[in-house]
């Protein structure tokens, strides 16, 4: 088909509520490590894409699925090495105490499974998040996401929810290194006016770095301290891995890690599966016990042999390949090269993140930290032009977002580079 009857089916039998990427949108046929080719086979570098982590079509990840998919795909009512693999070798990356695995089919569903989990150990239904996060499309998702409830269309806090500020030391209520414990006052302050109103919070919902909220790196220190609060209120931790983790972040395999802080549950997504979907819930003995009240939990694609399968080929090529290294490596290389571009540059106020989750957050003046939104639009399409795929994000939408696949190499990171300088360097 070509480009314009794509348009014309999509029109006609898609959601057009679906949005697409550019102006002029991309027609995609195939993917290769940290490249996208479109139906002419011009090559794109994939600066976007934190769910195709080993990189796109990866032959070890497309070879357990194959292999298993023709071997047999059932559900997790009969005995399979593959189910309490995964689970093993997942719960021996994350912290002692998260021991049991649940296993879903996106980060939504693995979202709302915390919610019950955190709601039945706490006995309470109540939630703190952050201001501008974002943690699914589910109903009961959208509530604790003030990115889409304050956004268009939304319909506004629910009484449920108390809203924390953004942990945000570069544009938010405290700013710089030292914002970490007011921030985490914010939270508590939030616990209190649950409590106030009669809806104490079961759970403390957060990003360990946040992602729609504009790539904010919380001060160091921030997460232990808010979960610290958190507890002492009666309320669960509930980490949101679901963008940052697997060793994105350089460092770490998980974010939380880079603040000391352990989570009650954890929640992982997009890179979990490389592309297949695949999500999980992770948490504590006691936890998983308080859910286990007599109501079955039964999840029909969530932890069959095919998806296991994946997770367990995604695992061994992050370790095999140093592919946590390489996020550590190869993002400190970018960052300075984008610092770079941040002193040549006005319309750079800021550029943040750890490994490979990157923010370069556009402003028209430096002082006022008025948000170049249209620049940060214009800036995409051009590096698109160029063969780099970006995307922006953020409240305020003048956040460049980098979180490409893992195998990122340093001449991906130079070209990416280079290609900045010079859409830049033209205005
Ligand atoms: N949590 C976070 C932090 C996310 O960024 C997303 C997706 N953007 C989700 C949850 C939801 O994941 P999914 O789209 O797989 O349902």
């Amino acid at each position: 088909m070509s480009e314009s009857e794509i348009l014309e089916l999509r029109r006609r039998h898609v959601g057009s509520v679906l949005s697409l990427a550019y102006r002029i949108p991309l027609e995609i046929v195939r993917g290769e490590g940290a490249y996208l080719f479109d139906g002419r086979g011009r090559r794109y570098l994939d600066c976007v894409n934190n769910v195709c982590h080993v990189g796109h079509c990866h032959p070890r990840v497309v070879e357990a699925a194959s292999r298993q998919m023709a071997e047999l795909n059932t559900n997790t009512r009969y005995l399979h090495d593959n189910l309490v693999e995964y689970a093993r070798r997942l719960s021996a990356l994350l912290p002692e105490q998260l021991s049991v695995c649940f296993f879903v089919n996106s980060g939504s569903e693995a979202n709302d499974l915390a919610l019950r989990l955190a709601r039945a150990a706490s006995g309470r239904r109540g939630v703190v998040v952050l201001d501008g996060a974002y943690h699914g499309h589910l109903g009961s998702l959208i509530e604790i996401s003030p990115y889409k409830f304050d956004g268009p269309g939304g319909g506004g806090r629910a009484p449920h929810v108390q809203v924390a500020p953004t942990p945000d030391p570069y544009r938010g209520q405290h700013r710089g290194p030292g914002s970490a414990e007011p921030y985490a006052q914010g939270v508590r302050a939030a616990l209190e006016r649950a409590a106030a109103q009669g809806g104490d919070a079961g759970a403390f919902f957060c990003e360990s770095m946040l992602g729609c909220a504009g790539q904010i790196v919380p001060p160091k220190g921030y997460l232990r301290a808010a979960f610290e609060h958190a507890r002492a209120a009666g309320a669960l931790c509930v980490a949101d891995e679901v963008q940052v983790g697997f060793g994105r972040v350089g460092d770490a395999l998980w974010a939380f890690d880079l603040q000391g802080a352990v989570p009650d549950v954890v929640t992982l997504g997009k890179p979990i599966g490389n592309g297949h979907p695949l999500a999980a819930v992770v948490t504590t003995s006691k936890v998983a016990s308080a859910f286990d009240d007599g109501m079955e939990y039964f999840n029909t694609f969530g932890g069959n042999p095919v998806s296991c399968a994946v997770g367990l080929a995604v695992l061994d090529v992050i370790e095999d390949e140093g592919l946590v290294e390489n996020a550590r490596i190869v993002g400190a290389h970018l960052l300075e090269r984008l610092q770079d571009l941040g002193r040549r540059f006005p319309l750079i106020g800021d550029v943040r993140g750890a490994g490979l989750f990157l923010g370069i957050e556009l402003v028209r003046d430096r002082a006022t930290l008025e948000p170049a939104a249209r620049e940060a639009a214009d800036v995409c399409e051009a590096m698109k032009e160029r063969g780099v795929l970006l995307s922006t994000d953020g409240p305020l939408h003048n956040v460049l977002k980098i979180k490409p696949p893992i195998v990122f190499s340093r001449d991906d990171a130079d070209l990416l580079a280079d290609e900045l300088g010079e859409v830049l360097a033209a205005g």
